[in-house]
């Protein structure tokens, strides 16, 4: 999987970092900083579970008022549809 390093949502410019855990220390998989315009993604994830930490982490940036539990829902459901298409 390629690994984006950037990526503009709304006309703002979030830099992609891609982190390492081995020792699972960290207890999330992804992080949208809102003030700092940096997305974070777990490394080592299955491309598909990698897909919907992006999309959770994208619709962060879009919409700051959606509940946790709308956008953890929505991403799924999204990488779902996504991955029917390219069945
Ligand atoms: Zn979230």
């Amino acid at each position: 999987m390629k690994k984006i390093r950037t990526i503009t949502l709304r006309g703002v410019k979030y830099k992609v970092l891609w982190f390492k855990d081995p020792d699972k220390l960290i207890d999330f998989d992804g992080r949208c900083n809102k003030q700092d315009k940096i997305i974070e993604i777990r490394c080592g994830l299955s491309a598909r579970d990698t897909n919907v930490v992006l999309i959770h982490e994208i619709f962060h940036a879009f919409f700051w008022d959606l509940d946790e539990s709308v956008v953890v829902d929505t991403a799924i459901d999204l990488e779902r549809v996504l991955n029917q298409l390219n069945k």
